[in-house]
């Protein structure tokens, strides 16, 4: 049977992680840019999803969807795809083509026209590459116990961190010069997330040999994590000048209704401390959250100000994502003050991200289906 990956550019992580997996079972994705039989995979997120549904629901062939978008509306993309893949594919995929192959049903995990039965396990990050064939960046960690309102995270991941061990971490990372991450929190490496264990965070950094970048893309850090100790970890082990973690508002009342789990002093304090240590701060707001007031909104300029002082700030407007909290409201207009000083901001060179436009803002780059 023939498989192909449908290319994507958002999902390349998710094809190295899949394609890994379903190579363990003799399938190897070819990657194509049309649909093709026997069958052709792909994976979506809620921005590119309207751009491959008409390719999807034309397609001579065999077709499976997955990623966050349809894993949040598996009934209405199962519409249009012949099979969804529910969360995480690293099990589910390869067992689904083997089911396909053989005539079978599908198995857990998926979504037909004609229902859905929830998959019955979890994946280990530790039994499944995080790349063979196709090189991507090593997860180290998956899932998230926080619950802010407009990520898709914990709900596609679940609650509980899950951990890649350092050794098969190291084996990855040794085929890299620059090593990078996915975690949805560095500094949370080895713990419940919530109950930082840096001596762990330590052992792993000891045990890489190549240029290590840590706290920064594709992996980033909370704020309330970031501590004198934190830091010096990145400056005594890593080559990142930079720390990447997001703020979203400054105003104390949005973060806590959208359950972030930190406040604005926590950012000011991991701003201060990364100027004091050397690195810039790279710091994500969104603007335009539903429950957002005009003072909550020149309180997150006045926080973006303070910011590019010494750092640089990422701007997204806010966009509902299905099987969040937030995925029935509407984004509020930005107040004409704040376009003009983002837009200032912009020209000198301090801020970046999309605040105009409002098809494009954050996504967590792996899904893995
Ligand atoms: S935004 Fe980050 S901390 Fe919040 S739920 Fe998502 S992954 Fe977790």
């Amino acid at each position: 049977m023939n498989v192909n990956w449908r290319a994507i550019p958002q999902a390349n992580n998710t094809l190295a992680v899949l394609s890994a997996a379903c190579e363990g079972y003799g399938y190897h994705l070819e990657v194509t840019d049309e649909p093709r039989p026997d069958v052709t995979i792909y994976s979506t997120n809620s921005v590119n999803e309207r751009f491959y549904r008409d390719e999807i629901a034309g397609a001579g062939c065999i077709t499976i969807a997955g990623g966050p978008h349809p894993s949040a509306c598996y009934s209405e993309v199962a519409e249009y795809a012949d099979y969804v893949v529910v969360g995480e594919g690293e099990y589910t995929l390869p067992a689904l083509l083997a089911a396909i192959e053989e005539g079978r049903g599908p198995p857990p995990g998926v979504a037909t026209a004609a229902g859905y039965t929830p998959a019955r396990h979890t994946v280990l990050l530790d039994g499944h590459p995080p790349f063979s064939r196709i090189k991507g960046f090593v997860e180290i960690t998956r899932g998230c116990p926080f619950s802010c309102g407009y990520c898709q995270t914990p709900r596609l991941f679940g609650r509980c961190m899950r951990h890649r061990s350092i050794d098969e971490i190291a084996r990855y990372a040794s085929r890299y010069r620059d090593i990078r991450f996915v975690t949805p929190n560095a500094f949370a490496y080895g713990s419940d997330g919530i109950h930082l264990r840096l001596d762990r965070v330590e052992r792993l950094l000891r045990s890489l040999d190549g240029r290590i970048y840590f706290g920064t893309f594709p992996g980033e850090v909370r704020p309330e994590c970031v501590s004198r100790q934190s830091i010096e970890l990145v400056l005594d082990h890593c080559a990142n000048t930079r720390l990447h973690f997001g703020a979203q508002s400054g105003s104390d009342l949005v973060l806590r209704r959208l359950h972030r789990g930190h406040t604005v002093e926590d950012v000011v304090r991991a701003v201060d401390l990364c100027r004091e240590h050397g690195l810039v701060p790279i710091v994500d707001f969104i603007l335009g959250l539903p429950f957002e007031s005009d003072d909550d909104q020149r309180a997150t300029l006045d926080l973006v100000r303070q910011v590019t002082r010494g750092g640089k700030a990422h701007i997204h407007y806010f966009m509902p994502l299905p099987g969040t909290p937030l995925q029935n409201d509407r984004p509020r207009p930005l107040l004409p003050e704040t376009e003009k000083v983002l837009g200032k901001l912009a020209l000198g060179g301090r801020i970046t991200g999309s605040w105009m436009d409002h098809e494009i803002r954050f996504f967590r780059r792996t899904s893995h289906l």
